[in-house]
């Protein structure tokens, strides 16, 4: 897997950021993640042209965007 820009994610307070880090993480390892709002399964979105790349859940509580290079 190659490097996650984050720094899209900056305006988020430190800790914020370090938890969303921290669940990008986990989901890319395959584990499943509940949202923490509506507790379904957070998927992950792989980009692809002219798609955005992120952890986002069904009802979108949950809408992560990242880079990935
Ligand atoms: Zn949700």
């Amino acid at each position: 897997m190659s490097a996650v820009d984050f720094s899209k994610l900056n305006k988020l307070t430190a800790k914020s950021f370090n938890e969303q880090k921290a669940l990008i993480k986990k989901v890319m390892q395959g584990r499943v993640i509940k949202c923490p709002t509506c507790q379904q399964t957070l998927m992950l979105v792989l980009p692809e042209e002219n798609k955005k790349a992120g952890v986002f859940c069904p009802k979108g509580c949950t809408d992560i965007e990242l880079d990935m290079n």
